[in-house]
C-alpha cells in the first residue's frame, strides 16, 4: 500500500532502526500502531460499503432470495450465486 501526504509513516527499514535508542524505537512502534489502527478502521468501513465481487463499486443491490446486500448493480446481473452465502440467486430480469 502506497501512502503519501502528511501524517504518513516513512518507510522504516531494519538497517535504519538498528542502533536507535529503545525509547525512540518504542515511539516509532506506537506511532505505526496508531496508523495501522486508522487504516484498519477506514478499511473496515470502506469494505462494508463496497461490492463483495468487484470491490470497486458501492453495494446497491439486494440479492434474491437470500436478501444479502453485498453486490453492485453491475455484478448483480452476472452473479449466479450470492458471494456471501453461496445461495443461487434469481437473476434480475
Ligand atoms: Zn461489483
Ligand atoms: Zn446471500
Amino acid at each position: 500500500m502506497k501512502m503519501s501526504g502528511n501524517g504518513c509513516p516513512p518507510n522504516y527499514r531494519s538497517c535504519d532502526l538498528r542502533g536507535m535508542p529503545l525509547a525512540k524505537l518504542k515511539n516509532i512502534q506506537a506511532k505505526l500502531r496508531e496508523e495501522i489502527e486508522e487504516v484498519e478502521i477506514v478499511l473496515y468501513q470502506e469494505t462494508a460499503n463496497k461490492c463483495m465481487k468487484c470491490e470497486e463499486k458501492n453495494r446497491s443491490v439486494t440479492l434474491v432470495p437470500c436478501n444479502h446486500y453485498v453486490v453492485c448493480d453491475t455484478c448483480a446481473t452476472t452473479q449466479r450465486e450470492c458471494p456471501y452465502c453461496q445461495t443461487p440467486v434469481t437473476p434480475k430480469a
